[in-house]
């Protein structure tokens, strides 16, 4: 196995070797929750699911950190509009956002600290930055001496000074007394109205950078393997939060950084201005299945711009409904004995094809044109009449990949729950067979409320399948 990255701190394609053999560390900067999650913010974090997976599928051990920003200035500024309490306002948003997380498939970080849960560790990590003479107070406010680490702009290629102009407004907004112009907010004082927390830097609160440097060294260490976001975090972000973390330590932060670039939206950047801002709730509304808009966003190499169009989610719940078709049709299918040694090796070309695909920098795009051809394989194999057993078995597997790594396919049917189907199979066939056929269409129609079709067989058996 030989997995390489684009790493964005070295600017090259890199092979992948974790600092403990066999285990991974990782970080993503998470949400910040005041608001619902846009489909820009999903398509960094479909890529840092696929991304997981396919670690995971490699046989890695993994653990995944993702922090939820729930303090920052929009948060504060909106939990005011709304009249709640901080944490009762972004409770809300922490639990749309896993709802919407969950219908996408992605699944849960092992670890995902809140931000102010972990306000003594970030206090402890500015007082480190004191101590070293990375940090300095100024009118109640603590800032980051940028002149203090001369590798500054390592990742970013940013030296500053000419970028400060075009920077987000997050760092606007860090701006308050600073001995140069480039030093950001590590410890912002008290404001009026704001929630704020005592400490020996003074009353205050983080700012939004020391966050991130925090948790992930509290979780993972003062060095781990992948650290991952979206591009726009790049600068200033990822590049505070390396001299923050190295001022702080001395040693290398992070080997690897993964950036998935932007999402545009019929070609042009998303705005509400525009009509063309979309939450995952807004396209759900309109009908459209969370699973084609996971196979969107997972479509595209996450080092390439994507282009989400409305046009793209029909033309990928078609696809998807055709796969999941051959999925179910090789999984119901008969089969004989023996082994036809050509499609077996035609199936293990494309398992091969696809993991070589997502090994190289988790190229999705190659990736499925594998799974295309594996369904096209599966596909000329049923019309060629009953498969043999080993080619079923293959296939399967091939399948298998493909869910453990992408997640596109229907979900795997759970075990238990198909033996709740079919205990009321059972109940319902006891019902017919004692006339009781009240009750039988009573259990029919409770499955199809959850989507089980029943197709009930000449000599009194019942198969079920998911609509
Ligand atoms: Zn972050």
């Amino acid at each position: 196995m030989s997995i390489h990255f684009f790493n964005s701190l070295t600017r090259t394609r890199e092979l992948f070797v974790p600092l403990e053999e066999g285990q991974v560390r990782m970080y993503a900067c998470g949400p910040t929750v005041y608001n619902f999650a846009h489909i820009g913010n999903f398509r960094t974090f479909v890529f840092v699911d696929i991304l997981r997976r396919h670690l995971k599928w490699r046989g890695y051990r993994l653990l995944h950190v993702m922090n939820l920003t729930d303090v920052d200035d929009k948060i504060i500024r909106d939990a005011r509009a709304a009249g709640l309490p901080l944490r009762e306002f972004t409770e809300k948003y922490v639990r749309h956002f896993w709802e919407d997380a969950d219908a996408l498939g992605l699944e849960r970080p092992e670890v995902a600290p809140r931000a102010t849960d972990h306000i003594p560790e970030m206090i402890e990590l500015i007082g480190r930055l004191l101590r070293c003479g990375c940090a300095y107070h100024s009118e109640g406010s603590t800032y980051f001496r940028i002149a203090s680490f001369p590798r500054y702009g390592v990742l970013s290629g940013s030296k500053l000074s000419g970028n400060i102009a075009g920077a987000s407004e997050r760092v606007e907004a860090d701006e308050y007394e600073k001995d140069d112009v480039r030093d950001f907010v590590l410890w912002k004082r008290t404001q009026p109205g704001e929630p704020t927390w005592d400490s020996p830097l003074g009353p205050g609160r983080p700012g939004w950078h020391i966050e991130c440097s925090a948790m992930a060294m509290k979780y993972l260490g003062e060095s781990f393997d992948i650290h991952c976001g979206g591009v726009d975090l790049m600068f200033p972000h990822h590049e505070n939060e390396i001299a923050q973390s190295e001022g702080a330590t001395g040693k290398p932060f992070v080997r690897y950084w993964l950036h998935a670039e932007h999402l545009l939206v019929n070609g042009r950047k998303m705005s509400k201005r525009e009509g063309n801002y979309y939450t995952l709730r807004d396209l759900l509304e309109r009908g459209y299945a969370a699973r084609a808009v996971r196979y969107v966003l997972a479509a595209v190499p996450y080092r390439k711009p994507l282009n989400f169009t409305l046009a793209g989610v029909e033309a990928a719940e078609r696809r998807l409904k055709r796969l999941n078709e051959t999925f179910r049709r090789l999984r119901e299918a008969q089969t004989v004995a023996g082994a036809t040694a050509d499609d077996v090796t035609t199936i293990a070309q494309i398992r091969a094809a696809f993991g070589a695909a997502m090994d190289d920098d988790l190229n999705t795009a190659d990736a499925l044109a594998a799974v295309a051809q594996l369904e096209t394989t599966v596909n000329v194999a049923l019309a060629h009449g009953t498969p043999t057993e080993s080619f079923k078995t293959a296939a399967l597997a091939a399948f298998d990949d493909v869910q453990a790594v992408l997640g596109i396919l229907d979900p795997p049917e759970a075990p238990l729950l198909d033996a709740t189907i079919e205990a009321l199979i059972a109940e319902r066939t006891a019902a017919r067979k004692a006339r009781d056929f009240a009750r039988a269409d009573e259990i029919r129609a409770q499955l199809a409320a959850q989507g089980i079709i029943l197709e009930d067989g000449k000599d009194g058996t019942t198969r079920w399948r998911r609509a």
